[in-house]
C-alpha cells in the first residue's frame, strides 16, 4: 500500500467569543481517505476528537495542537476503526484517550490484531495499541466552560459509535455517521443509518464535524442520506461487490477517495475481517 502524503488540510470550523473548533483533515489524494480529527478549544484547555490514521498526519495533526499553546485535557475516540485510533500510539501516548466501554475492550482484545493485519503500511504504523484510560457513557459534562453531550449509535457504519454535541456551538461532531464530500464506508444496516441521519437533522445542529472530509452542513447530511439509499437499492438489487463499486462510482463521480471501496468491500461482501 503506498500513500502519498500530500498537506493536510486546517480550517476553523467555527469560533465564538470563548471557543474555537479546529478540524485537520489528512490528504484527499491517492490512497488517502480524507481522515478529519478535531480540536475544541476552550479558554484554557483542548479536548481532541480522534488520532488520525496514518503516523505523519498523526504527529502533523500533534504539532498543529501543540502550536496552539494549551494543555490537551484529553481525546475522545469516537469508534473502533483503525484510521481513527492509530495515530494514538503515533503521537498521543501522553494523552487521556477516553472512548465507549465497547470500543476500548475492542482495542484490549483486538488492537494488537488489528495492527498486525495493516502491516503492509510499514513506516505509517504505530509503534503500539493504545488502549483508552477513560469511559464515555451517554450524558452531559462540562469541560473549561463547554457543555458536551454524550451519546452511543448502534449499528450504523460501525456497532458502537459516540456521538459529542456541542449545544451552544451548534456543533454536532458525527465522525463516521457523515462522510463529507467523500465516498462512504458502508456496512450492513443502511436503512438504520438513514434513521439516525434523520433523527440528527431534526435536532438544533447546523455545522456536522466529519469523520472524513471537511465541516458539513446539513444539506451534505441530506447527500448522505441519498447516497446510503441508493447503495441499499443497488444491493438489494443483487449488485456485489465491482459491479456494486462502479454503480456507485458512476452514480456519485463528484464524490473524492473512491480508495475506500477496496477497503470496505471484501468485509461488506467477503466476509473478510472487520478490522
Ligand atoms: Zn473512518
Amino acid at each position: 500500500m503506498s500513500h502519498s502524503l500530500s498537506a493536510p488540510i486546517v480550517v476553523v470550523a467555527r469560533r465564538s467569543p470563548d471557543v474555537r473548533v479546529h478540524t485537520f483533515v489528512s490528504s484527499f489524494l491517492d490512497n488517502n481517505i480524507a481522515n478529519a480529527t478535531h480540536i475544541i478549544e476552550g479558554p484554557t484547555k483542548l479536548v481532541l476528537v480522534d488520532s488520525q490514521f496514518l503516523a505523519p498526519y498523526a504527529r502533523r495533526f500533534r504539532e498543529y495542537a501543540d502550536t496552539l499553546g494549551k494543555p490537551i485535557e484529553r481525546l475522545y475516540l469516537s469508534h473502533r476503526h483503525p484510521d481513527h485510533w492509530f495515530g494514538l500510539g503515533t503521537a498521543f501516548r501522553d494523552v487521556p484517550v477516553h472512548a465507549l466501554a465497547e470500543t476500548v475492550d475492542f482495542l484490549r482484545e483486538h488492537g494488537a490484531d488489528s495492527l498486525a493485519d495493516h502491516w503492509k503500511m510499514g513506516d505509517f504504523l504505530p509503534d503500539g495499541v493504545v488502549v483508552p484510560d477513560g469511559i464515555v457513557r451517554p450524558g452531559e459534562e462540562t469541560i473549561d466552560g463547554i457543555r458536551y453531550v454524550f451519546d452511543v449509535v448502534t449499528d450504523t457504519e460501525i456497532d458502537y459509535h459516540l456521538t459529542i454535541k456541542l449545544p451552544e456551538l451548534g456543533v454536532c461532531v458525527a465522525q463516521d455517521l457523515v462522510y463529507s464530500g467523500t465516498h462512504l464506508y458502508l456496512s450492513s444496516d443502511l436503512h438504520r443509518w438513514i434513521r439516525v441521519l434523520g433523527q440528527l437533522l431534526a435536532e438544533d445542529h447546523d455545522m456536522f464535524l466529519a469523520g472524513h472530509g471537511l465541516p458539513a452542513d446539513r444539506n451534505e447530511v441530506a447527500r448522505n442520506i441519498e447516497y446510503l439509499s441508493a447503495a441499499a437499492a443497488a444491493a438489494a438489487d443483487g449488485l456485489t461487490g465491482t459491479d456494486f463499486k462502479n454503480f456507485m462510482l458512476a452514480r456519485y463521480p463528484e464524490r473524492r477517495c473512491p480508495g475506500i471501496f477496496d477497503i470496505y468491500l471484501p468485509r461488506l461482501f467477503g466476509g473478510a475481517a472487520s478490522y
